[in-house]
């Protein structure tokens, strides 16, 4: 007994010495850093080691943990009289934004320098770079970081996405050998679907920043927002055969970037430049990539006041060491050498330009606020639907942007559906956003009905304007309107008792959940596929009709008032199947959908990871529906019998238009199975003699020299051809169940040229007409091509139907009127 204490106090000891003493990463992990892949606890457990040992000038918080339990943090480190003061530090610049309303008024506020690792999992040294940063900003015998931190405080997340760091990680160390393989065809630089790029609903992290759509992005943000950095870095990896990119990033930079925001990406460059010159290591600057698209790691912080840049290292692929192109061998060693080096030349930049950094941060959000430079003045977002303005007033708000309510409704703005000024119409509901606030700049990136391009070759999508994606009318105005930003709460849902039955309207994407909710409670549910009227009221195409007939065996009157509160629905009573006008509930126009529809849906090797992830995360969290994912490789063997719809995301499948599959998928359908196909899915199924083709390019230049083209001129004659993502109306059929739920219309966010010819057998739900262009950059020869043809479209054969999706109504999650249309194609279309 005695023994046992002594031996426990002794641990007990030797722990509390062991976690006061500094190590150094070499040292904590027992390898030098470089010579395999730390696993992302051990990453973590390095940060709270040096935090313990450290504890004057380190600070570990947690903020959150991932999908698969991963714990997410950062680390404050600062110069011990700035970490005592720390709170007020982070106090007095949330004042300077104005976003707190007592600060401390500090005259030396330091600077804020925030950076982010390895958002991309397999882009893997960043991690292990951070670990080496942290230790140099510590080591008491680094005189140079601790003269920096007396005016700079950094903050480091060294790993923002550790469910795909460990999946890519787990993976390469189950792959490699004692010695690491260079040569590029070996296995270790193979990764097998869906790679360690993405989160665990294979999400990419840095294309979620604004919609934040995912828990890592969710909570994250609302620490930065805690925080907001004067520099934030993002930290990357490109090919294995790139060298190093680091600010100034290229063209197009959004108009909204400030002369300093440009300036000082200069200065951090130059300084970068100055120590990769002296150890020879090549880089390239101002080419690739741009400061666009407002969900990025580096645009995001950009439109909130910061220096926002990419850091890309080559590496990606290349394990633990690869033979480049140059006949060089790139090791992990190097690449984490580049990203420390990087990360601490920034640290010295920020600190040799603090009270400019400190100056200009707080004149950006006195500019915001004054509303300096916009155009617009108010957006005035207007709906007949409060869930969806109640979606969009949470995503501005989950971004730090007020919005509230206006009394003086007789102004004229650019209405975004027409393209042209026009006088306030009011919907009878409406949602407004003063540009006269702190976080202005990102309200009016966000809301923007135009994007303006100074140069169209851009690494993503153009256009994201969120009344299109809400598909919510809306104006900007250029006046000054007055916004009452005082909470408003959202109307009461008042239970609907009846002994007969409940009428449950079909008017956005809340109507979808509860449709959802009810069929997996077994409730059997009717439709109806026209217009009625009851008790006065008018009741549009998809109004939910659920009966106590059908609903013996189930609390129906209860399970639909609770999934009506929960969606916030407001269900009407009804007594009789005798209506004012219209159908009565016995006609054969109202449809019933008896029991829930089983889905699965084609993943795996051969369908796009992010596609298949956005409907794979649809179902589990938002949808809480039942999905069955199967591998795209066992389509041959599978059993279909089992399920009523299969969705076949994008992707480059081997043996989807083979004769074995195409009968096996034909017969599902004949036997009344619904086939979803979705943009690159339908374009190959197209092949394969379903009853629907892609419309041939006809608008060639045939010219006699039409061949004769300057070398120099390539990448800009591609962009003819090119279409990163903009947006179109579609003319919808609304009459259909595809479109029950919309008006006439769709915007659409077109990323390809695909369209398909009318159908002659099915219907044409969504098509593009004539003039149906309407913001982003689309190149002259593609929109040459996109009109007069099909985008979503139905097609019945014997007793089931295939419905074609030509565009990705679940893009990334965030185009969230696509979301209702998606509903549509899986419980009602074909129905
Ligand atoms: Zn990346």
């Amino acid at each position: 007994m005695k023994r046992l204490s002594l031996s426990f106090l002794f641990a007990t000891l030797s722990f509390v010495l062991f976690a006061q003493t500094l190590q150094s990463p070499d040292q904590f992990l027992g390898y030098p850093l470089g010579a395999k892949y730390s696993r992302h606890h051990r990453v973590v457990e390095y940060f709270k080691s040096v935090a313990a040992a450290k504890p004057e000038m380190v600070k570990v918080e947690k903020y959150g943990e991932t999908n698969e339990g991963r714990e997410l943090m950062v680390s404050i480190i600062a110069s011990p009289d700035n970490l005592k003061r720390i709170e007020s530090i982070r106090l007095n610049n949330l004042q300077m934004a104005g976003l707190a309303k007592a600060g401390s008024g500090l005259a030396d506020a330091p600077a804020i320098v925030w950076l982010s690792y390895n958002v991309h999992g397999n882009e893997t040294s960043s991690s292990e770079a951070a670990m080496k940063t942290l230790f140099a900003l510590v080591d008491p015998s680094n005189t140079a970081t601790k003269e920096w931190l007396k005016n700079t405080v950094v903050i480091m997340d060294p790993c923002i996405n550790p469910d795909g760091r460990d999946r890519y990680v787990n993976w390469f160390n189950s792959m490699v050998g004692t010695t690491p393989n260079a040569d590029p065809q070996s296995r270790e630089h193979i990764e097998p679907w869906p790679g360690g790029r993405s989160n665990h609903y294979n999400f990419d992290l840095n294309r979620d920043w604004a919609w934040q759509t995912q828990v890592e992005s969710q909570q994250r943000i609302k620490k930065y927002n805690e925080w907001m950095p004067h520099v934030h870095v993002d930290y990357h990896e490109q090919g294995y055969n790139e060298p190093y990119y680091f600010a100034p990033a290229a063209e197009p930079f959004h108009e909204v970037i400030t002369p300093w925001q440009r300036d000082f990406q200069v200065l951090i460059g130059r300084n970068n430049a100055s120590y990769f010159d002296k150890n020879g290591w090549l880089y390239f600057t101002k080419e690739r990539f741009d400061l666009l698209y407002p969900s990025y790691g580096d645009t995001y912080p950009v439109y909130k006041g910061a220096i926002g840049m990419t850091f890309e290292q080559g590496g990606i692929r290349s394990g633990l060491a690869i033979l480049n192109k140059n006949g060089d061998t790139l090791t992990l060693l190097d690449r984490l050498n580049h990203h420390y080096t990087t990360g601490i030349s920034t640290i010295e930049t920020s600190s040799k330009n603090q009270q400019r950094l400190v100056k200009e941060f707080k004149q950006f959000f006195e500019d915001s606020k004054t509303a300096k430079s916009s155009e617009y003045k108010t957006y005035v977002l207007t709906s007949k639907d409060e869930n969806k303005l109640l979606s969009l007033k949470k995503l501005l708000s989950d971004n730090g942007i007020e919005s509230g309510t206006i009394s003086n409704k007789g102004f004229k703005g650019f209405n975004y559906f027409t393209g042209k000024e026009e006088s306030f119409v009011d919907e009878g509901l409406h949602l407004a956003v003063s540009a006269y606030q702190t976080n202005s700049v990102l309200a009016r990136v966000l809301l923007e009905p135009r994007t303006k391009l100074a140069d169209s070759n851009t690494y993503d999508i153009t256009a994201w304007a969120l009344p299109y994606a809400y598909g919510v009318k809306a104006y900007a105005v250029k006046e000054k309107l007055d916004v009452n930003t005082d909470a408003v709460s959202a109307t009461a849902i008042v239970a609907a008792n009846s002994n007969y039955g409940l009428l449950i309207p079909y008017t956005s994407l809340n109507s979808a959940k509860l449709m959802a909710e009810l069929l997996k409670k077994g409730v059997k549910l009717r439709y109806a596929t026209a217009p009625f009227q009851y008790k006065g009221k008018e009741y549009g195409r998809g109004t939910m009709i659920v009966l106590k007939t059908s609903n013996a065996a189930v609390n129906w009157n209860a399970i639909a008032n609770d999934a009506c509160q929960k969606f916030h629905v407001q269900a009407d009573a009804v007594e009789t199947g005798f209506m004012d006008k219209g159908m009565d509930f016995g006609s054969p126009d109202i449809r019933v959908i008896n029991a829930a529809p089983k889905v699965a849906l084609i993943s795996g090797e051969q369908s796009s990871s992010l596609g298949a992830g956005e409907i794979w995360h649809f179902f589990d969290k938002q949808l809480e529906y039942p999905l069955t994912l199967v591998n795209a490789n066992d389509l041959a063997r599978f059993n279909l019998k089992n399920y009523q719809v299969l969705i076949i995301p994008d992707g480059f499948y081997r043996n989807l238009t083979d004769k074995p599959t195409t009968d096996k998928l034909k017969d599902f359908v004949r036997n009344g199975g619904k086939l979803i196909a979705l943009e690159s899915a339908a374009e190959q199924l197209s092949g394969a003699d379903w009853g629907f083709k892609l419309k041939e390019n006809k608008s060639e230049d045939k010219g006699e020299y039409a061949a004769l083209k300057k070398f120099a001129d390539q990448e800009r004659n591609a962009l003819t051809g090119s279409i990163p993502g903009a947006i179109y109306k579609v003319d919808l059929d609304n009459t259909h169940p595809l479109a029950f739920g919309f008006p006439d219309f769709y915007y659409t966010l077109k990323q390809d040229a695909n369209i398909f010819e009318f159908m002659k057998n099915g219907w044409n739900v969504g098509v593009l007409k004539k003039e149906s262009y309407v913001t982003g950059f689309s190149g002259v020869k593609v929109k040459a091509k996109l009109k007069d043809g099909l985008l979503f479209g139905t097609m019945g054969m014997g007793a089931g139907s295939v419905v074609l999706l030509a565009d990705n109504p679940m893009f990334r999650q965030f185009w969230e009127n696509g979301k209702l249309l998606f509903c549509n194609a899986v419980f009602l279309a074909g129905q």
